[in-house]
């Protein structure tokens, strides 16, 4: 059986019982609380070209996880003729992408490939679309059903913090809409006051627990475990309703029953989703089996990799916490669970 690697301290991905600020320079993100921007957003400009931007707001890195120095983001503003998108994914009616292209650039990220038609971009996590004119198609739109922000982006990612699109999309939205978002990013906190407005709203944050080594390879560029943490405490605090969404579950990297065990006093509910070896692609495959070999072996061994996810979702279960949906990403009806992907974030 493989081993989840735990800490030198014996508990599980750092579990603690009281939140830590994780470590950086001074001025780094990591410390810094997830205010406003700046100033003001931009001016909305159709086929604008794309404009670089630093990945790092001027005073600190974009991640708390030791990411490599200045990343370029391109950021191309393009306007949409539509927001609210039909979606397949289990229980919700839309999907909104005020954003498409995601600046964490997680290596297992799902969504590089429902954009591969835009490869001219560059590599997933060096650009990033801005629909300027969100608000104006989201304003007097009444929608019934459940809406799901977002599916091909993160829309707390960092440019957010400067364009604020996901705020005036907020900001214009029907009240009364059913909305669940899903983001990795503190950067949510800054919309408590706006979030309190939505009565049918859930706010999740996605939680695995990876840090160090395997957070700087898998997710490079988003906030660290800790940071998400202490997001679910905001807003929890505020009053919201929130879940975590446990995924990617990775053999020998990720011990959801841990992750779950730590943050269930902050949720009302958890999904929980295991790494989708197929649509993780060639990328992430290299690094796994470059970097954590034993993960590997199960991951992309079919009998291996079914049977750990019949014992570890029997672990979730035997938890007792509320499970909306455990998805496999197994095929055929012994599985175990659905095939479909959830949203990112
Ligand atoms: S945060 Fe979500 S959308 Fe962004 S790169 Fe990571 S998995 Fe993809």
């Amino acid at each position: 059986m493989l081993a989840v690697a735990r800490p030198a301290d014996g508990t599980p991905h750092g579990a603690r019982t009281a939140p830590t600020l994780p470590e950086g320079p001074p001025g780094d993100r990591a410390r810094d609380p997830p205010g406003r921007g700046t100033g003001p957003p931009r001016a909305p400009a159709q086929g604008s070209p794309p404009e670089p931007r630093s990945g790092r707001p001027a005073r600190g890195r974009p991640s708390n996880q030791g990411a490599p120095g200045r990343r370029a983001v391109r950021v191309y503003r393009v306007t949409a003729k539509r927001i609210f998108t039909p979606t397949r994914i289990p229980g919700a009616r839309f999907v909104v992408n005020q954003y498409v292209g995601c600046e964490h650039a997680c290596s297992y990220c799902y969504a590089r490939f429902t954009c591969r038609w835009r490869r001219d971009r560059g590599p997933w996590g060096t650009w990033v679309e801005a629909k300027v004119n969100a608000p104006d198609l989201v304003r007097g739109r009444p929608v019934r059903g459940r809406v799901v922000m977002s599916s091909v982006s993160d829309a707390y990612q960092p440019v957010e913090r400067e364009l604020e699109l996901t705020r005036r999309v907020l900001e214009a939205m029907d009240r009364a809409v059913e909305l669940s978002i899903l983001t990795k990013s503190d950067l949510v906190l800054r919309d408590v006051d706006l979030l309190s407005e939505f009565p049918r709203l859930e706010v999740g944050l996605t939680v695995n627990g990876l840090e160090g080594r395997a957070a700087r390879l898998l997710e490079p560029l988003a906030p660290g475990h800790g940071r998400r943490v202490e997001a679910l405490e905001g807003l929890r605090a505020a009053g919201l309703r929130t879940f975590a969404f446990v995924s990617p579950v990775i053999p020998g990297l990720v011990d959801p029953a841990a992750v779950m065990e730590e943050v269930a006093p902050l949720v009302d509910f958890f999904y929980v989703e295991f790494i989708n070896a197929r649509a993780a692609g060639s990328g992430f495959r290299r690094i796994l089996t470059r970097e954590f070999p034993e993960s590997a072996e199960v991951v992309y061994d079919g009998f291996r990799f079914r049977e750990y996810v019949r014992r570890t979702a029997a672990e979730v279960r035997g938890t007792g916490l509320m499970v909306r949906e455990v998805v496999t990403h197994l095929r055929g009806r012994r599985g175990g669970g659905r095939q479909t992907s959830l949203p990112l974030g």
